[in-house]
């Protein structure tokens, strides 16, 4: 990402921008293929596994992220893009992740009275004020998955598999899942006091950024990635060492049956996630074959039984997971994976004259209702420059349509390799057309 901002000569007192702003990019038509792949992808899945969609809005009270995600929260403390509106009232943020807003609509809709588990999925953008990097973006696209309704260890165990399940089907193969448990909440409390001690003994080596951790969001001391923290880190006290029964019992039965089910995983003690919400077991998945740095990993999610009541709710145990969209897209370049799809036109409209230019627009029609891909130039005049057009696009069929044609109701149907032409009425070239490109 370019992070100088090219300007043009000043405008009516004021430069405008010439580039998208910084930490955003433009999704350009020749990546679509990818992002429509990955979104496509998680779509088939998520729904063939019951999940539900739902989207909420792209702003939502600012105090839903603050008490919900939590305000010590590098991304509610730090990063939320607070927006500025005219007149008093409520005040509002872009989200900054999804899954407050899910348990917003949750309560708000009434969920509870469905039938257990709701499972509710979304895909969209999401904004966070974050210093943008490689991986990192200030709009960045997550689809994520929720359930609701079950504290059970297996609910767990689905939602890694589906998330599993998801990425072997993207055809990706590089990747492991880090996964912890943060215990019930009272373990939690017990371990963050001695984690407290051990840092504030080792106080003077930590960065700035750690004291103020200390101070606020100790967890988040653990997966510090500067090399002097992680010194400390690794001499802390570890929390599986200090879950209770009850949460040690889930953990190892979640783990047991990730082994079962052969889904790739390591145990990372340190691994904490940012968000207030969590609890029991979390994890994070990361490519094999690079150091799990934070702005690598394609996902993440966990257990957040409290977030409910915390937001006003019924108490009910929940559990879910994010993928980041853009991280996958760049994985599966970076895995070579080829999309076989053929994105480009296969047939091209040519036309001749004013009255073939009202023919091909209802051609086209059939085309576009049959679901064939074409292309056309349709403000163009003679006939070269539209094949030449057409070769370059790669179509492999061309439809031309002259005076003749008009009068005969009728097209020309040419193959562009073998230069062979054929006539064929107007009214079944759609038809024709699925025949020699092997369309359904
Ligand atoms: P999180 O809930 O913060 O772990 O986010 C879930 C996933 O979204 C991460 O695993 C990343 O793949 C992705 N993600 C989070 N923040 C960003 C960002 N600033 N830019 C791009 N992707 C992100």
């Amino acid at each position: 990402m370019t992070t100088q901002k090219k300007k043009v000569p000043r405008e009516a007192g004021r430069a405008l921008p010439l580039q998208a702003p910084r930490g955003t990019q433009d999704i350009l038509p020749s990546e679509q293929k990818y992002w429509e792949y990955v979104i496509e992808t998680a779509k088939q899945v998520l729904r063939g596994w019951d999940w539900q969609r739902l989207d909420t809005p792209l702003f939502e009270e600012t105090s839903l992220f603050t008490v919900g995600v939590g305000e010590d929260t590098d991304i509610v403390a730090k990063e939320l893009f607070e927006l500025k509106t005219r007149g008093g009232g409520a005040a509002y943020s872009l989200r900054p992740e999804g899954t407050a807003a899910v348990v917003r609509a949750y309560i708000e809709h009434g969920m509870r009275s469905w039938p257990k588990p709701v499972k509710l999925y979304y895909v969209g953008p999401f904004f966070r004020y974050d210093r943008p990097q490689a991986g990192r973006y200030r709009q960045l696209h997550q689809f994520g998955m929720e359930v609701f309704g079950s504290a059970a260890p297996i609910t767990d165990v689905e939602v890694i598999y589906v998330a599993h399940t998801l990425l072997a089907q993207l055809g990706l193969e590089d990747y492991v899942f880090h996964i912890n448990s943060l215990g019930v909440p009272a373990d939690r409390k017990a371990y963050v006091k001695v984690l407290k001690e051990h840092y504030r003994r080792n106080r003077t080596k930590l960065c700035r950024d750690c004291k103020e951790r200390l101070k606020t969001n100790p967890l988040r001391l653990l997966d510090c990635k500067e090399e002097k923290c992680q010194q400390v880190a690794k001499g802390a006290p570890r929390l599986l060492d200090s879950l209770s029964d009850e949460a040690r019992s889930n953990f190892e039965r979640v783990v047991a049956m990730l082994e079962e089910l052969g889904v790739p995983h390591e145990i990372r003690g340190s691994l904490v996630r940012g968000l207030d919400y969590y609890n029991g077991t979390v994890w994070e998945v990361f490519p094999k074959s690079q150091e799990p740095a934070s702005q690598a990993a394609l996902g993440g999610g966990g257990r957040y039984d409290g977030l409910i009541k915390r937001l006003g709710g019924k108490d009910t145990p929940a559990l879910g997971a994010a993928f980041g969209v853009e991280r996958i897209v760049s994985r599966l370049k970076e895995e070579g994976i080829e999309l076989t799809a053929f994105d480009g036109p296969r047939v091209f409209v040519a036309q001749l004259g004013d009255a073939a230019k009202m023919t091909a627009l209802r051609v086209m029609r059939s085309l576009q209702e049959a679901q064939i891909h074409f292309a056309e130039s349709i403000d163009r005049e003679g006939m070269q420059p539209q094949l030449k057009l057409a070769s370059r696009l790669g179509a492999s069929w061309v439809v031309i349509i002259g005076q003749k044609e008009v009068l005969d109701k009728t097209v020309i149907l040419r193959n562009v390799v073998s230069g062979m032409q054929e006539v064929v009425p107007q009214e079944s070239l759609a038809q024709e057309l699925s025949k020699r490109l092997d369309l359904p």
